[in-house]
Protein backbone atom coordinates (compact mmCIF):
# COMPACT_ATOMS: atom_id res chain seq x y z
CA UNK A 1 0.00 0.00 0.00
CA UNK A 2 2.94 2.30 1.30
CA UNK A 3 4.82 1.66 -1.87
CA UNK A 4 1.70 2.18 -3.88
CA UNK A 5 1.37 5.76 -2.32
CA UNK A 6 5.26 6.24 -3.38
CA UNK A 7 4.25 5.19 -6.47
CA UNK A 8 1.77 7.94 -7.36
CA UNK A 9 3.76 10.42 -5.40
CA UNK A 10 7.05 9.30 -7.94
CA UNK A 11 4.56 9.68 -10.83
CA UNK A 12 2.72 13.65 -9.43
CA UNK A 13 6.26 14.89 -9.79
CA UNK A 14 7.68 13.63 -12.93
CA UNK A 15 8.13 16.27 -15.30
CA UNK A 16 5.58 16.27 -18.40
CA UNK A 17 6.45 17.30 -21.92
CA UNK A 18 4.47 18.05 -24.58
CA UNK A 19 7.04 16.41 -26.97
CA UNK A 20 10.12 14.70 -26.30
CA UNK A 21 12.46 14.01 -29.32
CA UNK A 22 15.29 11.21 -28.79
CA UNK A 23 18.49 12.04 -30.45
CA UNK A 24 20.72 14.99 -31.25
CA UNK A 25 21.97 14.40 -34.59
CA UNK A 26 20.19 16.36 -37.99
CA UNK A 27 17.35 14.24 -37.26
CA UNK A 28 16.76 15.73 -33.37
CA UNK A 29 17.99 18.93 -34.15
CA UNK A 30 15.76 19.47 -36.89
CA UNK A 31 12.74 18.50 -35.20
CA UNK A 32 13.95 20.90 -32.29
CA UNK A 33 14.41 23.61 -35.09
CA UNK A 34 10.64 22.96 -36.48
CA UNK A 35 8.76 22.58 -33.12
CA UNK A 36 10.12 25.64 -32.01
CA UNK A 37 8.78 27.20 -35.27
CA UNK A 38 5.40 25.95 -34.42
CA UNK A 39 5.90 28.00 -31.86
CA UNK A 40 5.81 24.85 -29.31
CA UNK A 41 8.54 25.54 -26.64
CA UNK A 42 7.15 22.90 -23.89
CA UNK A 43 10.16 19.93 -25.54
CA UNK A 44 13.32 18.14 -24.80
CA UNK A 45 15.83 16.80 -27.04
CA UNK A 46 17.11 13.89 -24.85
CA UNK A 47 20.70 12.79 -26.31
CA UNK A 48 22.76 9.33 -24.60
CA UNK A 49 26.03 11.17 -25.51
CA UNK A 50 27.73 14.61 -23.56
CA UNK A 51 27.02 16.69 -27.42
CA UNK A 52 25.17 17.13 -30.07
CA UNK A 53 25.92 15.63 -33.72
CA UNK A 54 24.71 12.47 -33.38
CA UNK A 55 26.60 10.40 -36.16
CA UNK A 56 28.67 13.28 -37.30
CA UNK A 57 30.12 13.71 -33.53
CA UNK A 58 30.62 9.79 -32.90
CA UNK A 59 32.16 9.28 -36.68
CA UNK A 60 35.56 11.24 -35.91
CA UNK A 61 37.96 8.15 -37.65
CA UNK A 62 40.74 8.92 -40.19
CA UNK A 63 39.56 10.87 -43.21
CA UNK A 64 35.71 11.07 -42.08
CA UNK A 65 34.04 13.11 -44.67
CA UNK A 66 30.62 13.32 -46.36
CA UNK A 67 30.00 11.80 -50.07
CA UNK A 68 27.13 13.98 -50.44
CA UNK A 69 27.93 17.57 -51.25
CA UNK A 70 27.68 19.89 -48.15
CA UNK A 71 25.23 22.51 -50.20
CA UNK A 72 23.27 19.43 -50.39
CA UNK A 73 24.12 17.82 -47.47
CA UNK A 74 22.47 20.57 -44.90
CA UNK A 75 19.32 21.72 -43.70
CA UNK A 76 17.22 24.11 -46.05
CA UNK A 77 16.30 27.02 -43.43
CA UNK A 78 20.40 27.02 -42.42
CA UNK A 79 22.59 27.57 -45.42
CA UNK A 80 25.93 27.70 -45.25
CA UNK A 81 27.70 29.98 -47.67
CA UNK A 82 31.11 29.07 -46.12
CA UNK A 83 31.23 25.70 -46.92
CA UNK A 84 34.84 24.60 -47.48
CA UNK A 85 34.53 22.09 -49.94
CA UNK A 86 32.20 20.62 -51.81
CA UNK A 87 32.54 17.55 -49.78
CA UNK A 88 33.13 18.45 -46.27
CA UNK A 89 35.29 16.49 -43.62
CA UNK A 90 33.74 15.37 -40.12
CA UNK A 91 35.04 18.35 -38.13
CA UNK A 92 33.16 21.07 -40.39
CA UNK A 93 29.50 19.50 -40.50
CA UNK A 94 29.47 18.27 -36.59
CA UNK A 95 30.88 22.25 -35.94
CA UNK A 96 27.84 23.58 -38.11
CA UNK A 97 25.32 21.28 -36.02
CA UNK A 98 27.07 23.11 -33.21
CA UNK A 99 26.12 26.73 -35.10
CA UNK A 100 22.35 25.13 -35.80
CA UNK A 101 21.95 24.45 -32.02
CA UNK A 102 22.67 27.84 -31.10
CA UNK A 103 21.47 30.04 -33.91
CA UNK A 104 18.00 28.48 -33.40
CA UNK A 105 18.12 28.32 -29.40
CA UNK A 106 18.18 24.86 -28.77
CA UNK A 107 20.50 24.62 -25.67
CA UNK A 108 17.70 25.02 -23.15
CA UNK A 109 15.98 21.75 -24.39
CA UNK A 110 18.85 19.65 -24.48
CA UNK A 111 19.39 16.75 -21.94
CA UNK A 112 22.72 15.19 -22.15
CA UNK A 113 23.82 12.26 -20.35
CA UNK A 114 19.94 10.90 -20.74
CA UNK A 115 20.05 7.71 -22.55
CA UNK A 116 16.63 6.38 -23.16
CA UNK A 117 16.15 3.33 -21.25
CA UNK A 118 12.81 2.21 -21.64
CA UNK A 119 9.42 3.73 -22.96
CA UNK A 120 5.76 2.80 -22.05
CA UNK A 121 2.39 4.32 -23.48
CA UNK A 122 0.16 4.94 -21.09
CA UNK A 123 -3.39 4.66 -22.77
CA UNK A 124 -5.08 5.97 -19.54
CA UNK A 125 -3.25 9.43 -19.66
CA UNK A 126 -2.63 8.71 -23.27
CA UNK A 127 0.99 9.77 -22.71
CA UNK A 128 4.77 8.23 -23.09
CA UNK A 129 6.30 7.36 -19.88
CA UNK A 130 9.95 7.28 -20.36
CA UNK A 131 12.64 6.31 -17.81
CA UNK A 132 15.91 7.90 -19.62
CA UNK A 133 19.60 7.47 -17.69
CA UNK A 134 19.07 11.21 -15.87
CA UNK A 135 15.46 10.09 -14.94
CA UNK A 136 11.78 9.82 -15.41
CA UNK A 137 9.50 12.10 -17.46
CA UNK A 138 6.20 12.08 -19.44
CA UNK A 139 5.44 13.29 -22.56
CA UNK A 140 2.54 13.53 -24.75
CA UNK A 141 4.35 12.80 -28.24
CA UNK A 142 7.80 11.19 -28.85
CA UNK A 143 9.87 11.55 -31.80
CA UNK A 144 12.47 8.95 -32.53
CA UNK A 145 15.21 10.63 -34.05
CA UNK A 146 17.44 7.76 -33.30
CA UNK A 147 19.33 7.22 -36.97
CA UNK A 148 20.16 4.05 -38.25
CA UNK A 149 24.06 4.75 -37.89
CA UNK A 150 24.16 4.87 -34.41
CA UNK A 151 25.04 1.70 -32.88
CA UNK A 152 27.95 -0.17 -34.22
CA UNK A 153 27.68 -3.56 -35.45
CA UNK A 154 31.02 -6.35 -34.98
CA UNK A 155 30.42 -9.25 -36.44
CA UNK A 156 30.65 -12.35 -34.22
CA UNK A 157 33.81 -13.65 -34.64
CA UNK A 158 34.81 -17.23 -32.93
CA UNK A 159 38.24 -16.13 -30.93
CA UNK A 160 37.74 -12.14 -31.16
CA UNK A 161 37.79 -12.08 -26.91
CA UNK A 162 41.18 -13.96 -27.44
CA UNK A 163 43.02 -11.15 -29.89
CA UNK A 164 45.92 -9.82 -27.99
CA UNK A 165 45.97 -6.41 -30.02
CA UNK A 166 43.55 -3.68 -30.10
CA UNK A 167 40.44 -3.92 -31.81
CA UNK A 168 37.82 -1.16 -32.64
CA UNK A 169 34.87 -0.10 -34.71
CA UNK A 170 35.45 2.97 -36.75
CA UNK A 171 32.46 4.49 -35.56
CA UNK A 172 34.62 4.65 -31.49
CA UNK A 173 37.80 5.34 -32.91
CA UNK A 174 40.75 4.88 -30.45
CA UNK A 175 42.88 8.47 -31.13
CA UNK A 176 44.67 7.53 -28.07
CA UNK A 177 46.60 4.59 -29.62
CA UNK A 178 49.44 5.02 -32.20
CA UNK A 179 48.95 3.08 -35.56
CA UNK A 180 52.30 4.06 -36.59
CA UNK A 181 54.35 1.05 -38.00
CA UNK A 182 51.51 -1.20 -36.92
CA UNK A 183 50.15 -4.09 -38.80
CA UNK A 184 46.61 -3.25 -38.77
CA UNK A 185 43.66 -5.40 -40.13
CA UNK A 186 40.80 -2.85 -41.77
CA UNK A 187 37.63 -5.43 -41.77
CA UNK A 188 35.07 -4.36 -44.43
CA UNK A 189 35.16 -1.90 -47.60
CA UNK A 190 32.02 0.12 -47.01
CA UNK A 191 31.72 4.36 -47.63
CA UNK A 192 33.63 3.94 -43.87
CA UNK A 193 36.71 1.56 -44.66
CA UNK A 194 37.15 3.52 -48.11
CA UNK A 195 37.61 6.91 -46.53
CA UNK A 196 40.29 4.88 -43.58
CA UNK A 197 42.30 3.08 -45.89
CA UNK A 198 43.98 5.50 -47.86
CA UNK A 199 44.49 7.87 -44.20
CA UNK A 200 46.00 5.03 -42.49
CA UNK A 201 47.93 3.59 -44.95
CA UNK A 202 50.91 5.87 -44.93
CA UNK A 203 51.59 5.86 -41.32
CA UNK A 204 51.05 2.02 -41.06
CA UNK A 205 53.62 -0.91 -40.96
CA UNK A 206 51.22 -3.28 -42.99
CA UNK A 207 47.73 -3.02 -44.07
CA UNK A 208 45.43 -5.48 -44.59
CA UNK A 209 42.09 -4.86 -46.14
CA UNK A 210 39.62 -8.00 -45.56
CA UNK A 211 37.15 -7.70 -48.47
CA UNK A 212 33.58 -9.88 -48.39
CA UNK A 213 32.25 -8.18 -51.45
CA UNK A 214 34.71 -5.42 -53.41
CA UNK A 215 32.40 -2.26 -53.92
CA UNK A 216 31.79 -0.13 -56.68
CA UNK A 217 33.57 2.93 -56.77
CA UNK A 218 33.90 5.95 -58.36
CA UNK A 219 35.53 9.43 -58.76
CA UNK A 220 34.96 11.99 -56.26
CA UNK A 221 34.50 14.86 -57.77
CA UNK A 222 35.92 17.44 -54.65
CA UNK A 223 37.52 20.81 -54.62
CA UNK A 224 37.93 23.52 -52.55
CA UNK A 225 34.90 26.24 -52.79
CA UNK A 226 36.58 29.38 -53.71
CA UNK A 227 36.81 33.09 -52.04
CA UNK A 228 34.64 34.20 -54.52
CA UNK A 229 31.92 31.21 -55.22
CA UNK A 230 31.62 31.72 -50.49
CA UNK A 231 31.69 35.64 -50.91
CA UNK A 232 28.90 34.95 -53.70
CA UNK A 233 26.87 32.72 -51.62
CA UNK A 234 27.27 35.12 -48.95
CA UNK A 235 26.26 38.24 -50.32
CA UNK A 236 23.47 37.10 -53.21
CA UNK A 237 21.91 33.95 -51.31
CA UNK A 238 19.95 32.96 -54.79
CA UNK A 239 23.51 31.58 -55.52
CA UNK A 240 23.52 29.49 -52.81
CA UNK A 241 19.59 28.50 -53.17
CA UNK A 242 20.71 27.85 -57.25
CA UNK A 243 23.48 25.67 -56.33
CA UNK A 244 21.40 23.55 -53.64
CA UNK A 245 18.67 23.15 -56.60
CA UNK A 246 21.23 21.88 -59.12
CA UNK A 247 22.74 19.38 -56.80
CA UNK A 248 19.37 18.50 -55.76
CA UNK A 249 17.86 18.29 -59.77
CA UNK A 250 20.60 15.96 -61.02
CA UNK A 251 20.00 13.46 -58.41
CA UNK A 252 16.33 13.68 -58.77
CA UNK A 253 16.35 12.33 -62.25
CA UNK A 254 19.48 9.95 -61.62
CA UNK A 255 16.31 8.49 -59.25
CA UNK A 256 14.40 6.38 -62.12
CA UNK A 257 17.80 4.32 -63.64
CA UNK A 258 17.82 3.21 -59.36
CA UNK A 259 14.36 2.52 -58.93
CA UNK A 260 12.98 1.45 -62.45
CA UNK A 261 15.70 0.83 -64.79
CA UNK A 262 18.80 -0.28 -63.02
CA UNK A 263 20.10 -1.91 -66.57
CA UNK A 264 20.83 2.13 -67.64
CA UNK A 265 23.25 1.65 -64.79
CA UNK A 266 25.36 -0.29 -67.07
CA UNK A 267 27.27 2.79 -68.42
CA UNK A 268 28.31 3.76 -65.23
CA UNK A 269 29.66 0.39 -64.33
CA UNK A 270 32.21 1.08 -67.72
CA UNK A 271 33.46 4.46 -65.72
CA UNK A 272 33.72 2.68 -62.45
CA UNK A 273 36.01 -0.10 -63.92
CA UNK A 274 37.88 2.44 -65.91
CA UNK A 275 38.61 3.93 -62.07
CA UNK A 276 39.68 0.91 -61.33
CA UNK A 277 42.08 0.19 -64.39
CA UNK A 278 43.38 3.58 -64.28
CA UNK A 279 45.29 3.09 -60.65
CA UNK A 280 45.78 -0.56 -60.72
CA UNK A 281 47.80 -2.10 -62.79
CA UNK A 282 48.19 -5.35 -61.64
CA UNK A 283 45.55 -7.44 -63.05
CA UNK A 284 45.02 -9.96 -60.04
CA UNK A 285 44.78 -7.05 -57.29
CA UNK A 286 42.00 -5.45 -60.57
CA UNK A 287 40.32 -8.76 -60.85
CA UNK A 288 39.94 -8.75 -56.47
CA UNK A 289 38.65 -5.39 -56.86
CA UNK A 290 35.71 -5.73 -59.55
CA UNK A 291 32.55 -6.55 -58.20
CA UNK A 292 30.36 -8.77 -60.18
CA UNK A 293 27.26 -7.30 -59.26
CA UNK A 294 25.09 -4.23 -60.81
CA UNK A 295 26.33 -0.91 -59.70
CA UNK A 296 24.11 0.98 -57.50
CA UNK A 297 23.04 -2.58 -55.29
CA UNK A 298 25.04 -1.49 -52.85
CA UNK A 299 25.53 1.63 -52.02
CA UNK A 300 27.68 3.66 -54.33
CA UNK A 301 30.47 4.97 -52.97
CA UNK A 302 33.03 7.67 -53.83
CA UNK A 303 37.05 7.94 -53.74
CA UNK A 304 40.29 9.06 -55.81
CA UNK A 305 42.56 7.91 -53.17
CA UNK A 306 41.34 4.33 -52.38
CA UNK A 307 42.28 2.57 -55.46
CA UNK A 308 46.11 4.37 -55.31
CA UNK A 309 46.26 3.26 -51.71
CA UNK A 310 45.36 -0.40 -52.50
CA UNK A 311 48.52 -0.43 -55.04
CA UNK A 312 50.94 0.68 -52.53
CA UNK A 313 53.59 -2.43 -51.38
CA UNK A 314 52.43 -2.30 -47.87
CA UNK A 315 48.90 -3.61 -48.53
CA UNK A 316 47.64 -6.61 -48.94
CA UNK A 317 43.91 -7.13 -50.04
CA UNK A 318 42.23 -10.24 -48.69
CA UNK A 319 39.32 -10.77 -50.90
CA UNK A 320 37.61 -13.27 -48.06
CA UNK A 321 35.55 -12.09 -44.87
CA UNK A 322 36.65 -12.42 -41.39
CA UNK A 323 36.23 -16.08 -40.17
CA UNK A 324 37.78 -16.70 -37.45
CA UNK A 325 40.80 -15.05 -34.89
CA UNK A 326 43.23 -17.53 -33.35
CA UNK A 327 45.61 -15.86 -31.17
CA UNK A 328 47.22 -12.42 -33.25
CA UNK A 329 46.00 -15.00 -36.55
CA UNK A 330 43.30 -13.31 -38.45
CA UNK A 331 41.85 -16.12 -40.87
CA UNK A 332 40.15 -15.53 -43.79
CA UNK A 333 36.56 -17.54 -45.25
CA UNK A 334 39.41 -18.68 -47.76
CA UNK A 335 41.92 -20.52 -45.35
CA UNK A 336 44.57 -17.59 -45.33
CA UNK A 337 46.19 -16.63 -42.46
CA UNK A 338 47.27 -12.81 -41.67
CA UNK A 339 49.09 -11.76 -38.46
CA UNK A 340 47.95 -7.90 -36.87
CA UNK A 341 48.36 -6.24 -34.21
CA UNK A 342 45.38 -4.35 -34.46
CA UNK A 343 41.55 -5.09 -35.99
CA UNK A 344 39.36 -2.06 -36.95
CA UNK A 345 36.03 -2.85 -37.81
CA UNK A 346 34.50 -1.31 -40.66
CA UNK A 347 31.54 -3.36 -40.79
CA UNK A 348 28.58 -0.80 -40.21
CA UNK A 349 25.67 -0.26 -37.89
CA UNK A 350 22.03 -2.17 -36.55
CA UNK A 351 20.11 -0.36 -39.82
CA UNK A 352 17.45 -3.25 -39.86
CA UNK A 353 17.19 -3.57 -36.23
CA UNK A 354 16.96 -0.43 -35.16
CA UNK A 355 17.77 -0.92 -31.15
CA UNK A 356 15.55 1.69 -29.74
CA UNK A 357 12.62 -0.22 -30.91
CA UNK A 358 13.60 -2.76 -28.18
CA UNK A 359 12.85 -0.01 -25.72
CA UNK A 360 9.77 1.39 -27.15
CA UNK A 361 6.43 -0.67 -25.68
CA UNK A 362 2.89 0.14 -26.54
CA UNK A 363 -0.54 -0.38 -26.77
CA UNK A 364 -0.53 -4.01 -26.36
CA UNK A 365 2.10 -4.40 -23.87
CA UNK A 366 5.05 -5.57 -27.15
CA UNK A 367 7.89 -3.93 -28.09
CA UNK A 368 8.38 -2.20 -31.50
CA UNK A 369 11.06 -4.77 -32.05
CA UNK A 370 8.93 -7.79 -31.59
CA UNK A 371 6.32 -6.06 -33.74
CA UNK A 372 8.89 -5.64 -36.50
CA UNK A 373 10.32 -9.04 -36.16
CA UNK A 374 9.41 -9.86 -39.83
CA UNK A 375 10.87 -7.01 -40.93
CA UNK A 376 10.10 -3.02 -39.94
CA UNK A 377 7.37 -1.04 -41.63
CA UNK A 378 5.55 2.46 -40.58
CA UNK A 379 3.15 4.60 -42.39
CA UNK A 380 4.92 7.37 -44.57
CA UNK A 381 8.28 5.88 -42.96
CA UNK A 382 7.23 7.73 -39.40
CA UNK A 383 4.22 5.78 -38.02
CA UNK A 384 4.48 2.25 -36.49
CA UNK A 385 0.30 0.74 -35.65
CA UNK A 386 0.25 0.21 -32.17
CA UNK A 387 2.50 3.01 -31.01
CA UNK A 388 0.42 6.17 -31.10
CA UNK A 389 1.86 9.88 -31.03
CA UNK A 390 5.18 8.42 -31.77
CA UNK A 391 6.54 9.28 -35.10
CA UNK A 392 10.56 8.04 -36.27
CA UNK A 393 12.56 10.30 -38.39
CA UNK A 394 14.44 8.34 -41.02
CA UNK A 395 11.87 5.18 -40.32
CA UNK A 396 11.60 2.17 -42.34
CA UNK A 397 11.59 2.97 -46.04
CA UNK A 398 13.23 6.77 -46.06
CA UNK A 399 17.02 6.52 -46.96
CA UNK A 400 18.38 7.04 -50.17
CA UNK A 401 20.81 5.62 -52.79
CA UNK A 402 21.51 8.47 -54.65
CA UNK A 403 20.92 11.94 -52.64
CA UNK A 404 20.83 13.90 -49.23
CA UNK A 405 18.98 12.45 -46.61
CA UNK A 406 17.99 16.14 -45.24
CA UNK A 407 15.87 16.22 -47.38
CA UNK A 408 14.11 13.26 -46.43
CA UNK A 409 14.68 14.47 -42.88
CA UNK A 410 12.83 17.92 -43.70
CA UNK A 411 9.96 16.00 -45.24
CA UNK A 412 9.24 13.74 -42.00
CA UNK A 413 9.94 17.00 -40.22
CA UNK A 414 6.70 18.88 -42.41
CA UNK A 415 4.98 15.68 -41.44
CA UNK A 416 5.61 15.88 -37.69
CA UNK A 417 4.42 19.49 -37.42
CA UNK A 418 1.23 18.25 -39.27
CA UNK A 419 1.01 15.59 -36.59
CA UNK A 420 1.16 17.76 -33.99
CA UNK A 421 -1.22 20.26 -35.47
CA UNK A 422 -3.95 17.59 -35.67
CA UNK A 423 -3.18 16.96 -32.40
CA UNK A 424 -4.07 20.29 -31.51
CA UNK A 425 -6.97 20.87 -33.64
CA UNK A 426 -8.45 17.73 -33.06
CA UNK A 427 -7.99 17.57 -28.92
CA UNK A 428 -10.16 20.98 -28.97
CA UNK A 429 -7.93 21.41 -25.57
CA UNK A 430 -7.92 18.39 -24.34
CA UNK A 431 -5.50 15.32 -25.00
CA UNK A 432 -6.23 12.86 -28.06
CA UNK A 433 -3.17 10.62 -29.34
CA UNK A 434 -3.61 9.52 -33.17
CA UNK A 435 -2.33 5.36 -33.57
CA UNK A 436 -1.85 4.49 -37.52
CA UNK A 437 -4.50 1.79 -38.46
CA UNK A 438 -3.13 -1.34 -39.30
CA UNK A 439 -4.93 -1.47 -42.73
CA UNK A 440 -3.19 1.58 -43.28
CA UNK A 441 0.42 0.98 -42.40
CA UNK A 442 0.19 -2.89 -43.97
CA UNK A 443 -1.20 -0.45 -47.28
CA UNK A 444 1.90 2.03 -47.26
CA UNK A 445 4.23 -1.22 -46.95
CA UNK A 446 2.68 -3.26 -49.29
CA UNK A 447 3.14 -0.70 -52.08
CA UNK A 448 6.48 0.38 -51.04
CA UNK A 449 7.44 -3.33 -51.30
CA UNK A 450 5.61 -4.03 -54.13
CA UNK A 451 7.72 -0.83 -55.86
CA UNK A 452 10.88 -2.61 -54.84
CA UNK A 453 10.87 -5.35 -56.47
CA UNK A 454 11.63 -3.45 -59.92
CA UNK A 455 14.77 -1.17 -57.81
CA UNK A 456 18.65 -2.57 -58.66
CA UNK A 457 18.13 -2.50 -54.76
CA UNK A 458 16.45 -6.23 -55.57
CA UNK A 459 19.10 -7.59 -58.35
CA UNK A 460 21.07 -10.06 -56.70
CA UNK A 461 23.26 -8.16 -53.76
CA UNK A 462 23.61 -8.75 -50.40
CA UNK A 463 23.39 -5.35 -48.70
CA UNK A 464 22.86 -3.40 -45.31
CA UNK A 465 19.66 -1.92 -47.03
CA UNK A 466 18.31 -5.94 -46.51
CA UNK A 467 16.52 -6.99 -43.55
CA UNK A 468 17.37 -10.36 -42.32
CA UNK A 469 14.34 -11.96 -44.44
CA UNK A 470 15.74 -10.72 -47.34
CA UNK A 471 13.58 -7.42 -47.84
CA UNK A 472 14.50 -3.91 -48.20
CA UNK A 473 12.98 -1.88 -45.47
CA UNK A 474 15.46 1.01 -45.59
CA UNK A 475 15.47 2.46 -49.09
CA UNK A 476 12.90 5.27 -50.07
CA UNK A 477 11.86 3.38 -53.68
CA UNK A 478 11.41 6.75 -55.24
CA UNK A 479 12.37 10.20 -55.77
CA UNK A 480 12.64 12.74 -52.92
CA UNK A 481 10.22 15.49 -54.62
CA UNK A 482 7.73 12.51 -54.56
CA UNK A 483 8.08 11.69 -50.63
CA UNK A 484 8.12 15.67 -49.84
CA UNK A 485 4.49 15.12 -51.36
CA UNK A 486 3.28 12.19 -49.28
CA UNK A 487 4.66 13.52 -46.06
CA UNK A 488 2.70 17.20 -46.46
CA UNK A 489 -0.29 16.28 -44.31
CA UNK A 490 -1.42 13.47 -42.02
CA UNK A 491 -4.49 11.65 -43.90
CA UNK A 492 -6.79 11.30 -40.96
CA UNK A 493 -8.28 8.26 -42.49
CA UNK A 494 -4.97 6.44 -41.90
CA UNK A 495 -5.13 6.86 -38.22
CA UNK A 496 -7.39 5.92 -35.12
CA UNK A 497 -8.28 9.20 -32.89
CA UNK A 498 -7.83 7.81 -29.81
CA UNK A 499 -9.62 9.64 -26.52
CA UNK A 500 -9.07 9.55 -23.21
CA UNK A 501 -11.19 6.41 -21.41
CA UNK A 502 -14.10 7.79 -19.35
CA UNK A 503 -13.47 6.72 -15.94
CA UNK A 504 -16.86 6.79 -14.66
CA UNK A 505 -17.65 3.96 -17.19
CA UNK A 506 -15.01 1.28 -15.05
CA UNK A 507 -13.00 0.68 -17.94
CA UNK A 508 -9.08 1.16 -18.52
CA UNK A 509 -9.28 1.02 -22.44
CA UNK A 510 -9.02 4.69 -24.67
CA UNK A 511 -12.35 5.51 -26.96
CA UNK A 512 -11.55 5.33 -30.48
CA UNK A 513 -12.88 8.04 -32.54
CA UNK A 514 -12.67 6.71 -36.07
CA UNK A 515 -11.35 9.72 -38.20
CA UNK A 516 -14.42 10.94 -40.14
CA UNK A 517 -15.76 7.68 -39.33
CA UNK A 518 -18.01 6.20 -36.85
CA UNK A 519 -17.37 6.03 -32.75
CA UNK A 520 -15.78 2.58 -31.45
CA UNK A 521 -13.93 1.27 -28.60
CA UNK A 522 -9.97 1.14 -28.90
CA UNK A 523 -7.98 -1.92 -27.25
CA UNK A 524 -7.43 -1.79 -23.39
CA UNK A 525 -3.86 -0.94 -22.48
P1 LIG B 1 28.63 -0.75 -44.36
O1 LIG B 1 28.37 0.04 -45.56
O2 LIG B 1 27.50 -1.48 -43.72
O3 LIG B 1 29.79 -1.78 -44.73
C1 LIG B 1 30.13 -2.83 -43.87
C2 LIG B 1 31.25 -3.60 -44.51
O4 LIG B 1 31.67 -4.59 -43.60
C3 LIG B 1 30.85 -4.32 -45.79
O5 LIG B 1 31.87 -4.18 -46.72
C4 LIG B 1 30.69 -5.76 -45.32
O6 LIG B 1 30.91 -6.70 -46.34
C5 LIG B 1 31.81 -5.81 -44.31
N1 LIG B 1 31.77 -6.94 -43.39
C6 LIG B 1 30.84 -7.26 -42.47
N2 LIG B 1 31.20 -8.36 -41.81
C7 LIG B 1 32.38 -8.76 -42.31
C8 LIG B 1 33.27 -9.83 -42.06
N3 LIG B 1 33.02 -10.77 -41.13
N4 LIG B 1 34.42 -9.90 -42.78
C9 LIG B 1 34.70 -8.98 -43.71
N5 LIG B 1 33.91 -7.95 -44.00
C10 LIG B 1 32.76 -7.85 -43.31
O7 LIG B 1 29.30 0.11 -43.18
P2 LIG B 1 30.00 1.55 -43.24
O8 LIG B 1 31.03 1.60 -44.28
O9 LIG B 1 30.38 1.89 -41.85
O10 LIG B 1 28.83 2.46 -43.69
C11 LIG B 1 27.68 2.52 -42.86
C12 LIG B 1 26.76 3.60 -43.34
O11 LIG B 1 27.36 4.85 -43.19
C13 LIG B 1 26.36 3.50 -44.79
O12 LIG B 1 25.05 3.99 -44.88
C14 LIG B 1 27.24 4.46 -45.45
O13 LIG B 1 26.73 4.90 -46.66
C15 LIG B 1 27.31 5.54 -44.39
N6 LIG B 1 28.51 6.32 -44.55
C16 LIG B 1 28.38 7.43 -45.27
C17 LIG B 1 29.47 8.21 -45.47
C18 LIG B 1 29.29 9.44 -46.27
O14 LIG B 1 30.25 9.90 -46.81
N7 LIG B 1 28.07 10.00 -46.36
C19 LIG B 1 30.71 7.86 -44.98
C20 LIG B 1 30.81 6.70 -44.23
C21 LIG B 1 29.69 5.93 -44.02
P3 LIG B 1 29.75 -7.13 -47.38
O15 LIG B 1 29.69 -6.00 -48.37
O16 LIG B 1 30.19 -8.40 -47.96
O17 LIG B 1 28.50 -7.25 -46.58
Amino acid sequence: MAEREHEREREDVREHVRVAVIGSGFGGLGAAVRLRREGITDFVVLERAGAVGGTWRDNDYPGCACDVPSHLYSFSFAPNPEWPRNFSGQAHIRAYLERVTDTFGLRPHLRFDSEVLGMRWNGEALHWEISTASGALTADVVVSATGPLSDPKIPDVPGLDGFPGKVFHSSRWDHGYDLRGKRVAMIGTGASAIQIVPSIQPVVGRLALFQRTPAWVLPRADRRITGAERWLHTKVPATRTMRRGLLWGIRELQVSAFTKRPKELGLIEFLAKGHIRKAIKDPMLRAKLTPDYRIGCKRILLSNDYYPALAQPNVDVVAAGLKEVRGNVLVGSDGSETEADAIVFGTGFHVTDMPIARRVTGVHGTTLAEEWKDGMEALRGASAAGFPNFLTIIGPNTGLGNSSMILIIESQLNYMADFVRQLDTLGGGGKIALDARPSAVHAWSHGVQRRMERTVWNTGCDSWYLDANGRNTTVWPGTTAEFRKVTRRIDLAEYEVLRPPHRTEGRRGATVVGAGAGVGTGAAV
